[in-house]
This record gives C-alpha cells, structure tokens and sequence, in this order.
C-alpha cells in the first residue's frame, strides 16, 4: 500500500478526486500543484493509515517511516533544505484534513523543526535574528499547547507579564533578545507542567505532531460533531506536512485569506484579509485588524491601512491571476489561504467556498451567465433549505437591536406589531388594520385565528415542536417559542422581563431566526422573489417532473401560494375554518346537539360561511387543482374548556352550563388521534360531510362564474382503512353533488379519493382504488401508525433514538423509506394496476423535505404539497430530484 503522497514542484502524486484518501486539503493541494501553482512542496499522509492507527492499537503500518522520511527528503530536496539540518534548516507544518472539513479536529502546527540549534542557523540562513527567535517562539506555544497539552493562557500571561515589565504595547516592539528572554521561560513553563523538557529532536517533533493529528480523530468534541454531521468514524483523516513560507520576514511578507467572489452577496470581486509580517493563524486570532485586499473594499471601509492592492502588488496581481485559474478549473467560488514571503505569493489552500442563500444564488446565475456552468448544474449548486433565509423578511443588519429577551428560533422571519395577549384581540386589531404580536404562555389549536391575525407569535413556554412553533412554521410567521425569562400576566395584560415591563399594545419585534425579542419597532428587509431568485427557479421549474401544491386554507395562504409557484393546493383542512369566533359557536351548536335534526339546524348556518371560503379559495387558485379534506379532528377540540369558557358558550347557546360539561366528558377520548376523528366522524354524522360536499359544489360553480375558469374540486375524505368505510361516504357526497347540479342547471367536474394514512389502507389500496379517483398519501399520520409512534409525544425519547443510531433522521422531518415508504411504494403500486391514471400526492410536513421529496420521485408521484413557504424549497428540490 501506499501511504504517503507527494506534492510540489509543478507536480502532484494526487488529484482533487482523491479527497477520500487525501482529505480535502490534501487532495487540492495535489490539484495546485498539478496546475503548475505556487504550493510549498509536501506530501500527505493518507486517511488510510488513520484507519490501520485504529484498528491496530494505535499503531502505525510498517513502512510509513521510510515513507515520510523519503518524502521528506523529496521536500528537502526541492527547498535545498534539510529536516534538522544546522545549517539550512527545513522546517514545516502539519495540519490535519479530513474528507469533510471538521472543526473539532487538531489545530495546525507551524515552524516545526526549530530547536536551539536550528533557530539560529535559521537567523544566519535569513539574515534576520528576530524573525528566527519569532518563530521560534510561536512554535514553542503552538506545538505545547496543540501537541503536549499545556494551556495556552500560561504561555500568554508571561508574555503579558514580560510586555508590562518592559513597558511595552505591541508584540511587534520585542526584539530578538526580548523573544530569546521569553523562549527561555517558556521552556522553563513546558518542562514544569509536562515533567520534561520542550523536545529539540526533530523527528521526535514530527511524529508527536503525526500522532496529536490521528488522536484529535476521537477526541469527545471530534466525535460529537460526526455524530451531528452524519460523518462515518471510518473515513479517518490525513495528515498534512508541508515545507513552511513564512510571512513575518518582515514589510514585503504577509499572509492572507481571500473568497474569489463575495460570500454573502455573490458580488463577483476578490474578497478578503490579510496582514503584514504575520503568520497564518494571526489573521484569525483577531491580534490585530486585518486589512482588505482590494483598494476597492479599503475605499468601500473607509480604512486608513493600505490594501494588499496598493502595498504589494506584483503579489496581489499574482492573487488576481490564480484566482481566475482556480475558479476556470474548479467552475465554483473558491476560499483560498496564501502566504507572501518577500514578495512572492504561495498557495496554501482552496476549496469551494461556504456561502450565504442570498450568494449561492447570484453565483450560481453568473457563473451560468459567464458560460462555466449549464443551467442544470446551477440548479445543483443551491441548497433547497437554504432559500429558507430568503422567503421571509428580515431584520436590517444594520439596525440597532435593544434585546429583552431570548427563546428558541421556532419558525424563520422577523415581525413587529403590538403586544396582545389573546387571540380574539389579536384578530379584533387585524379588522382594525393594526399589526400585532400575539403573547402566549402557550398556544392551543383555539389560537389559529389569533395566530392567523397576528404577524408573529411569542410563547414563553414551549419547544421547537410546541404547537406555536409547527402551526407558525405551517403559515410562515416567525416565531420566537420557550421565551422563559419573559412573565406573562394576562390579567394585568403585561409582560415583564429583567425589570422591565411592557404593557398590551406596545411594540416589540421578534426575530425567528435566531429566537430575539426586541423593543420596539425595527427596519426589515422583504425577501426579493424576482432577480436571480426567479432565473433560478425558472430552470428548476423546466427540469422538474413533480409538480409542488401547497397546504392552505386562508385566502392569504391561498394567494402567498401562488406567489411562491404552488400549482394547486394538495390541503385544504376545512377544520381550520371553524374556530373563528363567529363560527366556533355554530360548530359548537352542532356538536353539542342530541340529534340530527339539530345538528343540521347548526350546520345550516355554517354553509354558507364554508361556501364563501371555498369561494374564495377557487377565486385565488382560479382553475388549479384544489383538494379539499373533509373534517378530519375529534370533535372535542372545538368545546370550550375551562369554567369561564363554558359559561360563555353556555350563555350564547342558551343551555345550561352542566350539559356542556356532559357532552364534552362524552366526546373525551383515552386516545383521540385513534379515536372518532376523519372518515367515522362523516359515517356517524353524514350531515356533516353533506353539508361540506354542498358548500364545495356551490362554490365551485359561484367561482367558475366569477373567474371564467372552470373550478374542478377534489373532495378527499381522510383516515379510510377499506373501500366499503369510503364507500358509504362518497355515494352521499355523489348525491349531493347531483342535487346541486340539478338546482344549478350546470355540470361540475369534480373528483372524490381518500387519504392513505393508515397501513390498512395501504395494503389495501387495489380495492380503494376503484372507488378513489385520486391518493394523498398523509405521510404525519401514516408515520404515526406505522411506527407506532404518537408526533405528540416522541420529544422525549426520539433524539435518544436518533443518536443511538436507531434511528437515522427524525421520522416525522424526512420519510421513513424503509417502513413508511414502503407502504407508500406498495399502495402505489396496486393503487395504478387498479386505475392506471390515479393521481398520486402526498401531504403533510414531508412533501417540503427535500431528502423526502427524491422519494417521491422516485416512487412517480403526481405532486407534494407542503406548506406555503416551502414551495420555492420544494420546486428546487424536485427539479434536483429529478436530474
Ligand atoms: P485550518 O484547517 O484550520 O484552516 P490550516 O492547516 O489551513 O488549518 O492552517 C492554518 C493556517 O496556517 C493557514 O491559514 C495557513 O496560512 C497557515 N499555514 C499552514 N501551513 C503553512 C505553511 N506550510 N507555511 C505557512 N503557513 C502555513
Ligand atoms: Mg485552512
Ligand atoms: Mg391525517
């Protein structure tokens, strides 16, 4: 096998392609080298020895040290150096790199090689006693603190101390003799805390470092961070040594950091720092202020230091060249360290570069413009997830922010409004015109309208899946959940925080996306859906196969929908449309009646609210698709709860108080997601689902009327387990949907199909289908009832399973394709051998996931439909799932 490969010189034993053996650092400095570019010569130690390190007792393979020592002296070779040599010393670095870049992994080490000898043959070699004695200090703190676990703080404090007894500022007023004093207390500083001297051996240094690199493999916070990144243990990592550049050689030496285009606006301009007479790791410690690299970005900063432009630029138009040969080889953004030692650049590191939604997108739309890229692989170049940032408006950066408090960031956007305790004031300030917070302890479904009025919500109770933050992330409001240092008191109507006390109608603003609650009003950014962001999408759109529906119900869903591309809408849950206060009386009336003449009394007076609803919804979707579910919860989510509330609905109803009380302990359930909820609450009450039928008919022909274009409904009836339950339910909406036709005089094209939500369904789905014009596959219930696990209540033992590996994602975020998908495969399946042309979707917080969105494809579904603000994240998900 071989272990180590060489690079430098103009030639390279790797390649890019070879991250997996060389690690990306490794593999690209290969690939620089192979480019004929500036890269100190070195060689990399292969993640393949990481792999036999561990799996032989920490031992390395034979034959790795007469590799490296043959490499090395291939380094030596090329510098006219030697490793330990006293007179023409070679020193190097070593730097770990693994596949992935891994934060968690060891720190580099530079100017090994150095010891008492070596330092001052290395001050002859450069004429320059301060640069040696420089360097050697720095590598005396960086290889004790990385390699031999001293803290580094010990090594800081006695600089510190030396600097305040010498009256001295800055580092760059100590001299050589002031270095060569401090060295010596450092030394006295190692062999104190590790009970034996800094080592002056070379090779004793190197494979120290060799070792702290495969060790820092399996340290906690490594591990951690494979755990949460999905990285295999196996991959390993490699070890990187290379022949050191040094950019403290004084005012014609630097080093530097630089992206070949803008990484937060894409802007296509040379972008980064650097600093004079100083070593890599300076730049980032934050020592001194780094300074920019064009004379542009100086002038744009207002700076008073030079830029790299105006201070050396033979090296900067050396920068200017290879950045346009990197970004021609690698067709992408590149993030480049480089190092000036006396004028002359050296290339230290690049690869494709992170990135902000907002640069993703203009990169990926000039890089197709400038003809690097085809529109396809733009297309690839932009994470779905990430448009998130850019759908929702957001807080100005450059606005002041005064901080009340902090909760979790449930759902992404910003908002300001007027504090309002509950949702009837929060919806009776939205018919005001005025725009306002809602303050919960906690949200319940009877908050849908307030939530709905409200432009953000802020509990102070409550995680990522409370109920506020998975309705809030549904309509795309921010959400700011689990403020629990904020004291709400309603009857007060105030909310307190450190001292401070904000009454009901003052103003505050939540940021979702990082969980701040802030006083008063602040300036936003609104998300810019033309531009780059509409060309983007435009390909996706031409690429992909599926089509993307949204969930909606509310006219402002319904229009936010279209705006974002939806082609239809895959979920209408009717249920929504009953707690308004208005309303909610009505359902109320019906439920609570002991018969069913009663209930259709109540229901008479909710159809023609439902058909107005529908109305509009097909007015807004004018001639798309639109799938209506019929009442699908158990009916006590809509009794009042509490003695306030009972009394209320019992003043209003004009009953008395007691029954109330004993209709709902009758409607309780032990296990109401199993219990009377979906399709047996329309075979109990087929008044029910007759009376919707009637107001989707009448709304269907009122819109065609109103639009011209002809509205063709889906009715779906959700929770069937077999074709006789659908059965008895579908002849009544057949009928109803003749009566209308016959009253109107006009004809209505409509569909009927069910939900597949349950495995009996699935497996059933060959008979289903020949009563079913249609399937949506309700993925959140048929995860439930395929796992067996209840959404409501896996909190507290799903992240154990995800990170015991027992589980590989949270189920109910991305499909289970081995168990849920399955059944979404097989129901499919028999599904079309019994209706070839049966249209296939799927619903739920799924059909915006992307990784669940490649199933559906897959599987040759028809369309996903997801909420509002995930369909630019599904279209560009699909379109990608399909190339
Ligand atoms: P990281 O992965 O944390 O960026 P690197 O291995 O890239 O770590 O090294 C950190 C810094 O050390 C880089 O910015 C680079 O400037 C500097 N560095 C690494 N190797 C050398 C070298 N051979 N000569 C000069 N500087 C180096
Ligand atoms: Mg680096
Ligand atoms: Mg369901």
């Amino acid at each position: 096998t071989k272990w180590v490969y060489s690079f430098g010189d103009g030639k390279a034993e790797g390649a890019s392609d070879m991250r997996n053996l060389l690690g990306g650092k490794g593999a690209n400095l290969a690939e620089m080298a192979n480019l004929g570019l500036p890269v100190p010569p070195g060689f990399t130690i292969t993640t393949e020895v990481c792999t036999h390190y561990y799996k032989n007792g920490e031992s390395y393979p034979d034959g790795l040290t007469d590799a490296v020592n043959a490499a090395l002296a291939e380094v030596g070779r090329i510098t006219g150096r030697g490793f330990g040599d006293g007179k023409a010393p070679l020193l190097v670095s070593v730097r770990s790199g693994a596949r992935a870049s891994m934060p968690g992994m060891m720190d580099t080490v530079l100017n090994l090689g150095l010891n008492d000898e070596t330092v001052r043959a290395l001050a002859t070699d450069a004429q320059d006693e301060r640069f040696a004695w420089d360097s050697y200090r720095r590598f005396i703190t960086m290889y004790s603190s990385v390699v031999l676990g001293v803290e580094h703080h010990l090594f800081e404090e006695a600089l510190e101390d030396y600097k305040e007894r010498k009256d001295y500022h800055l580092d760059t007023e100590l001299s050589a003799q002031d270095w060569q004093a401090l060295i010596e207390t450092f030394k006295r500083i190692v062999d104190k805390e590790r009970g034996a001297p800094f080592p002056q051996d070379p090779q004793e240094q190197l494979w120290g470092a060799i070792g702290a690199v495969f060790g820092s493999w399996m340290t906690p916070r490594a591990i951690k961070y494979r755990e949460l990144n999905a990285i295999p243990a196996e991959w390993g990592t490699a070890v990187n040594v290379q022949a050191m550049v040094f950019g403290n050689m004084g005012e014609t030496s630097a080093t530097g950091v630089a992206f070949t285009r803008n990484p937060s606006t894409g802007e296509k301009a040379l972008y980064g720092e650097f600093l004079i007479n100083a070593q890599g790791e300076d730049v980032v410690a934050g020592i001194r202020t780094p300074q920019d690299i064009t004379e542009a970005a100086r002038a744009a900063s207002n700076s008073d230091k030079p830029s790299m432009e105006k201070a050396m630029p033979e090296a900067f138009a050396e920068l200017v060249r290879i950045y346009g040969v990197l970004e021609t080889h690698y067709r992408d953004m590149q993030d480049l360290e480089f190092t000036v030692e006396k004028g002359k650049l050296w290339m230290l590191q690049t690869r494709n570069g992170k990135r902000t939604a907002r640069a993703a997108l203009r990169i990926a739309c000039d890089l197709v413009d400038e003809g690097v890229i085809a529109e396809e692989e733009a297309v690839t170049r932009v994470e779905p997830q990430a448009l998130d940032q850019l759908l929702h408006p957001m807080i100005d950066p450059a606005a002041e922010r005064d901080i009340i408090a902090t909760g979790l960031p449930a759902s992404p956007g910003a908002a300001s409004g007027a504090i309002v305790f509950s949702s009837d004031a929060a919806e009776a300030a939205k018919k005001a015109g005025r725009k306002v917070i809602l303050v919960r302890v906690e949200t319940s479904p009877e908050d849908i309208h307030g939530m709905h009025a409200a432009e953000g919500i802020l509990t102070t109770r409550g995680g990522m899946t409370s109920h506020a933050a998975v309705v809030a992330r549904g309509m795309g409001k921010p959400c700011v959940s689990g403020a629990g240092s904020i004291r709400v008191d309603y009857k007060a109507a105030t909310m307190t925080v450190m001292g401070r006390v904000f009454k009901e109608g003052e103003v505050i603003t939540l940021d979702g996306g990082n969980g701040q609650v802030l006083a008063g009003e602040i300036a936003m950014l609104q998300p810019e859906l033309s531009g780059d962001f509409g060309k983007l999408m435009g390909w996706a759109d031409n690429l992909r196969r599926l089509k993307v529906r949204a969930n909606a119900e509310t006219e402002r869903d319904a229009q936010m929908a279209r705006n974002f591309g939806a082609e239809g809408i895959g979920l209408c849950r009717t249920e929504h449309m009953f707690f308004d206060a208005e309303r909610i009386i009505a359902m109320r009336e019906m439920i609570l009646s002991d018969d069913e003449h009663g209930r259709r009394a109540a229901l008479a007076k909710l159809l023609p609210m439902q058909r107005d609803d529908f109305t509009r919804l097909f007015a807004i979707m004018s001639g798309l698709p639109v799938t209506i579910r019929l009442l699908d919860p158990p009916l006590h989510e809509f009794l009042p709860h509490g003695d306030a509330e009972i009394n209320d609905v019992a003043r209003s109803l004009d009953v008395s108080p007691e029954k109330i009380r004993r209709r709902a302990a009758e409607l309780h359930e032990v296990n109401p997601m199993l219990g009377f909820r979906g399709v047996r609450l329309a075979v109990a009450y087929p008044e029910i689902a007759e009376m919707q039928a009637r107001a989707i008919f009448e709304a269907a022909i009122a819109a065609g009327k109103e639009t011209g274009a002809k509205v063709s409904p889906e009715v779906m009836i959700p929770l069937v387990m077999s074709q006789p339950e659908l059965d008895t339910v579908k002849a009544r909406i057949e009928a109803v949907a003749e009566a209308v036709m016959g009253e109107s005089g006009e004809r209505i094209d409509y569909q009927i199909g069910t939900m597949i939500e349950l495995p009996r369904a699935a497996l059933r789905a060959g008979e289903i289908a020949a009563s079913a014009e249609f399937f949506s596959f309700g993925t959140n219930d048929l995860t439930q009832t395929t796992l067996g696990i209840s959404r409501d209540d896996a909190a507290s033992f799903l992240g154990t399973y995800v990170q015991q590996g027992l589980l590989e994602h949270d189920p109910f975020v991305t499909i289970d394709q081995d168990g849920v998908g399955e059944l979404v495969a097989l129901a499919a399946e028999r599904g079309r051998a019994t209706r070839p042309d049966i249209k296939l979707g799927i619903c739920g917080e799924h059909g915006g996931d992307p990784a669940s969105i490649a199933f559906c494809e897959k599987q040759r579904l028809d369309y996903v439909s997801c909420s509002p603000y995930r369909v630019p994240i599904a279209r560009l998900a699909a379109a990608q799932a399909a190339l």
